[in-house]
């Protein structure tokens, strides 16, 4: 299984518009971050984890040749803003699936409303089929089972998904132990770790460093990075030999 880092940052995105932070202004690519998303591909299945406002960027970027199924983690606009870019993919193969939790569904009905409506429908809209994701429920994606990892982002309930001995965790303050029990032996886990700062709604390097000692991953890669964070090549060197700060673009094989 391949997994493509499609954006690496927080919701406003590495540069931040207007800023004239250090980090912003870096010339190194690896400080430039779009909104968090990945692909993963095997055999000659393609399916991606959200779909924020840069999808168009980066499935040019990334050649993505097509998407059988988006898996949403919540909908935050940072996680979901992309979802009217899907319709080149809709021209292609028809409707594509997205899996979500029920919450996220009705509120991406409600923002979308023209992509649900099923009565004189703009023959050019986007195109989808909804399957809700239930806690405790694993499901099928192609070949492979999803499980979902039940997560807090401050009082907001968010899925985490593993795939086989791999998890992606984003949007993460607090995990109950039952859900810590579903990443026993992962090979890889992705996990957000927005800067240094403690933060209400995410957990700092810290807190995720802390997370992967618990959950003990062959490798870990942190994500969802704020620009407060520092410079990529700096903070790396800070961190243990097992973990990475993800950029954008990396590619791993799993
Ligand atoms: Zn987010």
């Amino acid at each position: 299984m391949k997994v493509y880092f499609l954006g690496t940052g927080t919701s406003q995105g590495i540069p931040v518009i207007g800023s004239n932070h250090p980090v912003c202004k870096s010339s190194d690519l690896k400080d430039k971050r779009l909104r968090v998303s990945i692909w993963i591909s095997w055999e000659n299945h393609s399916f991606i984890i959200d779909c924020g406002p840069d999808f168009r960027q980066q499935m040019l970027i990334s050649n993505c040749p097509k998407v059988d199924g988006i898996l949403f983690t919540h909908e935050h606009s940072d996680h979901t803003a992309g979802i009217d870019d899907i319709r080149p993919f809709n021209f292609k193969q028809g409707e594509i699936p997205i899996f979500g939790h029920q919450r996220v569904i009705d509120n991406l009905r409600r923002r979308f409303e023209y992509v649900f409506a099923t009565v004189n429908k703009y023959p050019g809209a986007p195109s989808i089929a909804t399957i809700e994701v239930k806690n405790n429920l694993p499901f099928f994606i192609g070949n492979k089972t999803a499980i979902p990892i039940n997560v807090m982002h401050g009082t907001l309930q968010v899925f985490g998904y593993r795939i086989d001995d791999f998890a992606y965790l984003t949007d993460v303050k607090t995990i109950e132990e039952s859900e810590v029990l579903k990443l026993k032996n992962l090979k890889v886990l992705v996990i957000n770790a927005l800067r240094e700062e403690a933060h209400d709604m995410h957990f700092n390097l810290q807190e995720a460093l802390d997370f992967i000692t618990l959950v003990q991953p062959e490798k870990a890669y942190l994500t969802h990075i704020s620009h407060i964070m520092g410079f990529h090549e700096e903070v790396q060197k800070k961190l243990p030999s097992n973990v990475f700060l993800a950029y954008d673009n990396l590619e791993i094989i799993i």
